[in-house]
């Protein structure tokens, strides 16, 4: 069992992380920028140290500067969360050589996961689909790569084998255009990541993005916790999600949750992660592996009563996994908002000091936030300041939650992207469930 756990992180994950380990007895260590001495967590941390100043490369990202104060505190582990450190495989080897446990898995997975091309070769293997493309990075042969591209059919998408957060991909849509394309992609994977090494794959026009979440020990356990859909997004940032996927056959989402755990126990995989799918025409296709703690896991928590956070906790403690596949029951619908700091229209962030901060509640209701009146969020970071998460039996009970806890929420001072979410949470197709990746920026397209 861990005694005491450094949160390498901020805002609402860092305050997830802490409350969860408190409820197991685990002491806190909060680290911090000086832009962040009045975080909610770094205030009931059991301790805190200021590691830098507000930039995160000098802070959040700054590894000898986290390492010391965890050894400072005498810290048996680190929790790196989502964002910054959590899929850096060169932090984790850090970690582990200074002689703390890395929560999450070993640096290897971390980066045969972390790239795109050895990722999809490692499905391949235990049989998760993935999308129709280039055995591998792309040849330099042209001949052979429009053979290539030709077998698959257009439209085409390049994409870095490195690559990241939506960047460093290019759809093609014919072959005129298909080599300076490659090449314009290359020389932006390599300046962006570091590597020029670029595949293809078929672009599916109208995909869902459904997710599904696994929990795995390291020692032979791993199981699945059903999907999520994240389709409504906004360049690439997640917008809105919900569990379980509308309209998946349980039957279909049963079997890649388990080709999703034969993979996590042909790679040993250790900790929570997160297999990401396109879903087109009732079929997955294999995009990534997030080897981390996601911000939407609070919905799966929901419809399956685990604490995800916990879990991690444990699984990093050294306990084998108490919970068997046959154990996981999924019951009623749950819906995430992810409530940013930033302009409704042209969702320019918009830090500064919250004035006033009513947080909804009610049963089925779960705000998972940091902020409070008189915070000031800070313009150095992601614009994230709290999610609405709503559970219900069904999907039009969260949705009427949701619609309801929208209306109580208050922040005053900044703006928020709160009128948004009540607009999407009346809007007849995503009501009506199942739209696609496309949809929500079409939408903000058409009512400009
Ligand atoms: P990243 O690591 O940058 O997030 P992903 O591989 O997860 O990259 O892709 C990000 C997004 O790009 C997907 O959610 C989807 O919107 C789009 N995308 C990626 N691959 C394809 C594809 N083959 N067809 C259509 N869209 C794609």
């Amino acid at each position: 069992m861990l005694e005491k756990v450094l949160i390498a992180n901020r805002g609402e994950i860092a305050l997830r992380i802490l409350r969860a380990c408190n409820e197991l007895g685990i002491r806190t260590v909060a680290v911090h920028s000086t832009a962040d001495r009045e975080l909610k967590h770094v205030r009931l941390a059991d301790e805190a140290v200021c590691i830098g100043p507000a930039l995160s490369a000098q802070s959040y990202l700054d590894v000898p500067a986290i390492i010391s104060a965890a050894e400072l505190t005498n810290a048996d582990a680190i929790h790196p969360g989502y964002g910054f450190l959590s899929e850096n495989a060169d932090f984790a080897e850090q970690v582990e050589k200074s002689g703390f446990t890395f929560i999450g898995p070993t640096a290897d997975t971390i980066r045969l996961m972390g790239d795109k091309v050895s990722a999809k070769q490692q499905m391949k293997l235990t049989g998760v689909p993935t999308v129709p493309g280039s055995e591998g990075a792309l040849p330099d042969d042209p001949d052979e790569v429009l053979r290539i591209a030709r077998e698959i059919g257009f439209p085409v998408i390049v994409k870095a084998a490195a690559g990241g957060g939506g960047r460093g991909m290019r759809v093609v849509h014919n072959e005129e255009v298909l080599l300076s394309s490659i090449q314009v992609t290359q020389s932006e994977a390599q300046a962006a990541f570091g590597s020029p090494v670029v595949y293809m794959e078929k672009f599916l026009q109208r995909p869902r993005h459904v997710e599904i979440q696994v929990l795995a020990d390291g020692q032979g356990n791993a199981i699945h916790l059903g999907d999520r859909d994240c389709s409504l997004q906004r360049r690439h940032q997640k917008v809105i999600e919900e569990a379980p996927a509308p309209g998946i056959d349980p039957a279909l989402r049963n079997d890649i949750g388990d080709a999703c755990i034969r993979a996590c126990l042909e790679m040993g995989y250790r900790g929570a992660g997160t297999f990401e799918f396109l879903f087109e025409d009732n079929a997955f296709y294999f995009i990534e592996m997030n080897t981390r703690v996601q911000v939407e896991h609070p919905v799966t928590e929901m419809i399956s009563g685990i604490d995800i956070v916990r879990e991690q906790l444990m699984i990093a403690g050294g306990r084998p996994l108490p919970i068997k596949q046959e154990d996981v029951t999924l019951t009623g619908h749950s819906i995430e908002c992810r409530i940013n700091a930033e302009d409704p229209r042209t969702f320019m962030p918009s830090p500064g000091t919250i004035k006033t901060f009513h947080a909804p509640g009610g049963h089925g209701v779960r705000v998972d936030s940091h902020v409070y009146s008189g915070y000031t969020v800070p313009p150095h970071y992601d614009s994230l300041i709290g999610k609405v998460i709503t559970y219900a039996d069904t999907r039009e009970g969260a949705l009427a939650k949701m619609r309801q806890a929208l209306d109580e929420l208050v922040v005053e001072g900044i703006r928020t992207n709160a009128a948004l979410h009540r607009e999407l949470v009346t809007d007849t197709s995503f009501m009506a469930g199942g739209v696609s990746i496309h949809y929500l920026e079409s939408k903000l397209e058409h009512e400009r």
